[in-house]
């Protein structure tokens, strides 16, 4: 479908302006001269700009061909893509593979923003541990991460949101709980006391008291518990269990765009929707690509 530049371009002009053109400048609506396939002009006020500027594909020297065949892959592939992957796959240099992974995981958070609702439980669960080489036990380092997970009615699971957290504090927990779960939904979760001030933040809250003797988490907490260890494998598998802390938020932003979408029999949908995301999210650093996404400002 995207055979070369100018094709790649229509298509990201389309899903940044569907409903046409609109300049920066001076705000009216217009069919935009094309100077080069991404450069637009405005025939108003003659102001130049491109497809890509102020986008995640901003001041990008990888072509588009390369940027959404890499976009193809990602949302196709059952369990998504590593930059090591990508990097065999497209031919490019890891560093350019690993660039374009990490803005595409940007973009996914925006496609995430609504709120999760309805009956809700949420626990926390230790991710990592083994550092590359694995090395097990002293030196290791386990990172706290909290999921949250719609259960349906009579039975199923819905959406899910997860966050790396410094540790499982109340003030951590109830950031992220009045973040990504609407007031008046019910949480379900276990007698931690981190999680007393719920029914003051205006939610229904069911505790259920799991004694630490007998491990009945994954009784009493079905779906957190698969989640996690989906999420566990999903690591271990992809990406060989070796990550950064400083990326650990960008992996689970990936997968739950990956989760959230299922169900959708659309692989050209999810596509779409992922570039959609791409073309409305501001710009990513250098640094942001290097060290670490500052999430909290998305
Ligand atoms: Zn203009």
């Amino acid at each position: 479908m995207f055979p070369d530049e100018g094709s790649c371009a229509d298509f990201l002009i389309t899903l940044r302006w569907p409903n046409g053109f609109i300049c920066q400048q001076c705000k009216k609506t217009s069919e935009p001269w094309r100077q080069t396939h991404k450069r637009l002009v405005c025939p108003h006020c003659r102001y130049q700009t491109t497809v890509t500027a102020g986008t995640i594909f901003d001041k990008t020297r990888t072509a588009l061909t390369t940027w959404l065949e890499a976009a193809w892959h990602i949302t196709t592939a059952k369990n998504g893509m590593s930059a090591q992957t990508i990097e065999k796959t497209l031919g490019i240099r890891y560093r350019v593979a690993w660039t374009m992974l990490q803005r595409f995981r940007v973009a996914m958070v925006r496609a995430e923003r609504e709120q999760l609702s309805g009956i809700v439980e949420i626990d926390e669960t230790l991710i990592g541990g083994v550092e590359r080489g694995g090395k097990r036990g002293r030196g290791s380092k386990k990172s706290v991460v909290v999921i949250a997970i719609e259960l349906l009615q009579p039975k199923g699971f819905g959406r899910i949101r997860m966050r790396f957290i410094p540790d499982a504090s109340s003030d951590s927990l109830t950031s992220f709980i009045t973040d990504v779960i609407q007031a008046g939904s019910t949480i379900h979760t276990d007698g931690w006391l981190g999680y007393n001030a719920v029914k003051l933040l205006g939610y229904n809250h069911k505790v259920t008291v799991i004694s630490s003797s007998d491990d009945q988490a994954h009784v009493s907490m079905p779906g957190v518990h698969q989640i996690a260890s989906l999420l566990k494998r999903w690591i271990l598998g992809t990406h060989q269990g070796s990550f950064s802390t400083n990326h650990l938020q960008s992996y689970l932003e990936e997968y739950t765009f990956r989760f959230n979408r299922r169900t959708s029999k659309s692989r050209g949908l999810i596509f779409r929707r992922l570039l959609e995301q791409a073309v409305a999210t501001s710009p990513i650093t250098e640094k942001d690509v290097t060290n670490g996404y500052n999430w909290k400002e998305t």
